[in-house]
């Protein structure tokens, strides 16, 4: 069978799908299902366990103290009744290599009960440790591939679940996973030691301003706007590049990409809401509360967005979102494409990632309320992050490095590589207030009238929205919005929390020293306007209100000393620089030999992935796009011969035909180049990282571009892929 005949009978069947109302194979959503029904909640618990192991449990859970062996003991017990009578047959520690995604090893929970029976069990040993062969996971030279020691301990603050396959039910324990020393080799650990670090901090805040009643801990809480692609998994798979690459590395972009903002908010095709359902009946089940959803700019985008919760547990469940996301669209002919990038010439996708401080009371520390210019701790709070994201924004910028993230930072579509920080009309004014002296005033938005008499009247907020900013301000919230689609949020939030808990710290030094630990009214008033004073006049640089995209900001930024680093090769080692190592080894997040080990994975992974692009585009242009070309300039040329053999004078078509063998040419040339730069990289990975960046992808882009230029010219039924509008377009 011939490409052009795959191509034809991908498009049937999308098409097929496409109109089809019926939401596949799969179950219908069930609106008598229970939020959490697979997830060993908090309820759950109350339920099953003693009330002292529940309080024990809970201590762990909310003020980190250790367990010990009995109450693991009953909660292993309790959970394993709960997982069985569920269906569960296996258990697994669920836990987040450095690769990015997540890894599970099953083990049974049956075991024969030597009376021909079988009984099942879990015992707390089983699930607080773990210990799987850590040999094949990257741990940046930690740990040597002879001692592959590792363990899984258990993330009691984030609750188990269970996954339910066609015709098997796991239970899914949330853990961590350190070598046998001790070092970190996942994302969680840092990130829970991180969620330390700022709750300390933050709660030397509170009792400087007396707030502190009642309070044990201080949470971030994260919410994660999720963006991606679905396109139609008989086109997936008949691209070898969105195959091995989740991106094109070829694909002329359609006369109609995005210019229209058709799709943007636009009703939601059948098929894909169908699959949105799915996914949110998945996830409710397994509590993950997703809230929103919508078309995105692109066409063939969308957005996913739960509520947010306490970091921890929102980062394991973006993940077990990410995977659901993926699991699902086959169901429905699907396939679902989280890379940054996936089609040149319309918006990639992000992960905006919301961040703030709560309290276990539930208080939002970053909620300014009305009357702002009172809000003496609110202010601190916002002069920490602003502070930390001066001092730290090229740490922020290397925490959402990646191969497929440097397509979207800078192009006029995401935030550029340049962090700063969009606080909007009332907070800017509350911060120039602050430079002055005491603040007297809050900015207020009135009254939006519609004109329209049945319309209501409504609050108008003091600042817009700008969408261009990497770290905006909205409303009670800051969202990271640099954020890639395919990537962890736990590590950028990991580096949030750490530089904010740094600049808190810092604060609070300078405020007990000057007015001492529980100070008078009046004194903390003077001791608060003198620190942030300072702090604003230091810091104010990175505040920026204006459009991030235009090239006076990029020029401004570079006056105002901010950083600009465009390349993940330049962006990664960053992090292992010396004063980067200080922070995080001075916060005890990491040591200086688990941020080496990072900057090594996180360069090598980079680099990996541009040799599997690569690889790929090298494969695709001499076995797939040459020959297709090659084809047509032998049509062109027996249909000149054929008119010059009846006499028929053939001028513009020789033109052509010059023309095509002159492009096939450079492609040829353009292949040898790109080839010639792959054979070139260095062993070392930063140097390899930066032979990316110098040799590497500008060569990528020629090649690329040729190709492109190929599929205009070359007969449509010749063309071995299918194109962008068949992508984009077919829903
Ligand atoms: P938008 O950013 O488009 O205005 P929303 O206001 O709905 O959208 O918020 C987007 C995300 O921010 C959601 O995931 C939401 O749960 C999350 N979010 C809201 N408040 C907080 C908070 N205090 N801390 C962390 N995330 C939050
Ligand atoms: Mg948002």
């Amino acid at each position: 069978m011939g490409n052009e005949q795959i191509r034809r009978d991908a498009i049937a069947a999308a098409t097929a799908w496409s109109m089809s109302n019926t939401p596949g194979s799969s179950p219908q959503i069930r609106v008598d299902d229970e939020f959490g029904a697979d997830c060993f909640s908090l309820p759950e618990m109350k339920e099953r366990l003693p009330k002292q192991t529940l309080r024990a449990l809970l201590a762990t859970i909310e003020r980190g103290t250790p367990l010990d062996e009995d109450v693991a003991d009953l909660v292993a017990s309790a959970m394993k009744s709960w997982a069985v009578e569920n269906g569960a047959t296996h258990f697994t520690h669920w836990f987040h290599p450095l690769t990015g995604s997540t890894a599970e090893k099953h083990d049974g929970l049956f075991d024969p009960d030597e009376k021909g029976g079988v009984i099942a069990q879990l015992s707390g040993s089983n699930l607080v440790q773990g210990e799987p062969d850590a040999s094949s996971f990257p741990s940046g030279g930690l740990r040597p591939t002879f001692e592959a020691r590792g363990y899984t301990a258990w993330d009691a603050t984030s609750p188990a679940f269970l996954v339910r396959g066609a015709n098997s039910v796991t239970l899914c324990i949330p853990t961590a996973f350190v070598s046998w020393t001790g070092e970190a080799l996942d994302k969680k650990t840092p990130l829970l030691r991180s969620m330390d670090a700022l709750s300390e901090q933050a709660l030397r805040v509170l009792r400087f301003f007396g707030s502190d009643a009642g309070v044990s801990r201080v949470h971030s809480t994260m919410g994660c706007e999720q963006e991606y692609f679905l396109v139609d998994r008989n086109f997936f798979n008949a691209r070898p590049d969105l195959m091995l690459c989740d991106r094109t590395v070829f694909g002329r972009v359609p006369p109609k990409g995005q210019e229209l903002s058709d799709h943007y908010f636009g009703a939601i095709p059948a098929r894909v809401l169908a699959f949105m359902a799915e996914v949110e009946h998945e996830l409710y089940r397994i509590g993950v509360p997703v809230k929103t959803r919508h078309n995105e700019v692109a066409p063939g985008q969308y957005e996913i967005a739960p509520i947010f919760e306490q970091a921890n547990v929102a980062s394991d469940h973006q993940m077990v979102l990410m995977e659901t996301l993926k699991r699902v669209a086959p169901r429905f002919g699907l396939a679902a494409i989280l890379h940054e990038k996936p089609f040149a010439g319309v918006n990639g996708s992000g992960k905006h990632t919301n961040w703030s401080l709560s309290t276990n009371t539930g208080v939002n520390l970053l909620d300014p309320r009305d009357e702002t210019h009172t809000n003496m701790q609110f202010m601190v709070f916002l002069c920490a992050v602003i502070r930390a994201v001066h001092l730290h924004g090229d740490l922020l910028r290397s925490a959402i490095a990646s191969a497929g993230n440097d397509h979207r930072l800078g192009a006029n579509e995401a935030p550029p590589a340049i962090i700063s920080i969009f606080l909007g009309d009332m907070l800017t004014d509350l911060i120039e207030q602050l430079e002055k002296g005491t603040p007297t005033r809050t900015l207020k938005g009135g009254q939006m009238d519609l004109g329209a008499l049945t319309l209501p009247q409504l609050p108008r907020d003091s600042g817009d929205r700008n969408r261009t900013s990497p770290f905006a301000f909205t409303g009670n919230k800051f969202e990271f919005r640099a954020v890639g689609s395919a990537m962890t949020a736990a590590w950028p939030v990991t580096v949030m929390n750490t530089i904010i808990a740094e600049s808190i710290g810092e604060i609070a030094d300078e405020l007990e020293a000057s007015a001492g630990k529980s100070p008078t009214p009046a004194k903390t008033q003077a001791a608060v306007r003198t620190v942030l004073k300072k702090v604003v006049k230091q810091h104010k640089a990175i505040i920026f209100n204006g459009d991030n995209y235009a090239q006076a900001w990029h020029d401004e930024a570079d006056e105002r000393g901010l950083p600009n680093l465009r390349e993940s090769a330049d962006a990664i080692p960053v992090l292992n620089s010396r004063s980067k190592v200080a922070l995080f080894k001075k916060l005890k997040i990491l040591t200086k030999q688990e941020v080496e080990s990072r900057t090594t994975i996180f360069l090598e992974k980079y680099v990996m992935q541009i040799q599997i692009e690569v690889g790929t585009m090298l494969e695709l242009a001499r076995a797939s796009i040459l020959p297709a070309a090659r084809l047509e300039q032998q049509r062109v040329a027996e249909a000149i011969a054929a008119a010059e053999s009846v006499g028929v004078e053939s001028t513009g078509e020789r033109e052509s035909l010059d023309e095509l063998v002159g492009l096939i040419a450079r492609f040829k040339a353009a292949i040898a180049e790109l080839a010639d730069a792959n054979e070139g990289f260095p062993d070392d990975p930063k140097k390899a990282a930066e032979h990316v960046r110098d040799r590497v992808k500008s060569r990528m882009d020629d090649l690329r571009e040729l190709g492109d230029e190929l599929e205009g010219v070359v007969s449509a039924d010749l063309w071995p892929l299918p194109t962008y509008r068949d992508m984009l377009f077919i829903k």
